[in-house]
């Protein structure tokens, strides 16, 4: 089970005499063959103890069935600028990508890029995924390089931000964190006062540190055993 965006439904339908707003057409990407698909929704259950409209499409490419779930289904009359119904897929497949809504500022080229790369793939052109994915790439690496070296190829840009960018910066801040009289140890020793905000702080910390010290370095070896395994 996955949460989909509630724009990928193409056409709503009044159900029942209540005229419960339900989809009719859905467009997303078939969770059993891969293919952008547009599935019809049949068999139409309002649940109303839970609040939600489920229904049943078989994708037009493989016949699989796929099943959907509205929430908080509004009446038919409504528009959609009103709170949205969430929409919920089963089964949750592993090939379509939703964007990360990255809680960093950044570039906007490289959000374009990156936008761009989940977009293609979102519609099944593998081939415009791979030439966004570079292009994106290329940005993430030019955006820390001196504006003269911003053109150099991509694999010279990774090794001169490799030789010439402080990437061990984030660990050298936090270890004077943690250090006498640092913020974090001050936290640690329980001289500071935690609060709800602080405290949600430290856990996400921890779950940043797992992504870049264990996370991120075991995915690029798993990316390239794929990539291996595919060619
Ligand atoms: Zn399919």
């Amino acid at each position: 089970m996955k949460q989909i965006n509630v724009a990928h439904v193409r056409k709503w339908m009044g159900l029942n005499r209540k005229n419960i707003r339900a989809p009719q057409a859905i467009s997303t990407i078939c969770p059993h063959c891969g293919e952008r698909v547009v599935f019809t929704a049949r068999a139409h259950f309002h649940d109303e103890k839970r609040e939600s409209v489920a229904c049943t499409g078989a994708c037009p490419s493989c016949s699989e069935y796929v099943h959907f779930w509205a929430m908080d289904p509004k009446s038919s009359e409504s528009t959609a600028e009103e709170d949205p119904e969430t929409l919920f897929m089963s089964p949750a497949g592993d090939i379509e990508k939703e964007p990360v809504n990255f809680p960093i500022e950044m570039p906007e080229s490289l959000e374009r890029a990156y936008l761009s790369a989940v977009e293609a793939h979102g519609t099944a052109n593998y081939s415009a995924t791979a030439l966004c994915c570079k292009q994106a790439m290329e940005k993430i690496f030019a955006h820390l390089l001196p504006a003269e070296k911003a053109s150099i190829g991509l694999s010279e840009a990774i090794a001169e931000i490799h030789e010439n960018h402080d990437l061990a910066r984030p660990l050298e801040k936090l270890s004077a964190s943690t250090g006498s009289g640092g913020q974090l140890e001050r936290h640690f020793e329980m001289e500071c006062e935690f609060t709800a905000e602080t405290s949600k702080a430290m856990v996400e910390l921890l779950e940043h540190l797992i992504t870049y010290l264990y996370v991120i370095p075991q995915e690029i070896e798993n990316i390239e055993v794929k990539f291996d395994e595919a060619a």
